[in-house]
């Protein structure tokens, strides 16, 4: 199973993300991206079918402010991948 997180200390707003992936990336009032499926915990497994566009926008994002792990992350973006 895989996993994703926004690291939102590191975003910096760009909306890549969620034009890539817009079913697993969106934007708070801030324009930081958070995870839609688990409230950016990290928690949700990811469907197969999304994890290539998240894969996408990971390679897309200029901050490497998206991480992808084998694990939950358990809200903490620092945990793994
Ligand atoms: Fe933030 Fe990266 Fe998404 Fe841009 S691509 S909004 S920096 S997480």
């Amino acid at each position: 199973a895989k996993y994703t997180i926004v690291d939102m200390e590191t975003c910096i707003a760009c909306g890549a993300c969620g034009i890539t992936a817009p079913t697993v990336f969106d934007s708070d009032e801030n324009g930081l991206s958070f995870v839609t499926l688990d409230n950016n915990q990290g928690t949700a497994e990811l469907p197969e079918e999304l994890f290539y566009d998240v894969e996408d926008a990971c390679f897309g994002c200029p901050t490497e402010s998206i991480k992808i792990a084998d694990e939950p992350f358990n809200g903490n973006p620092a945990k793994a991948g």
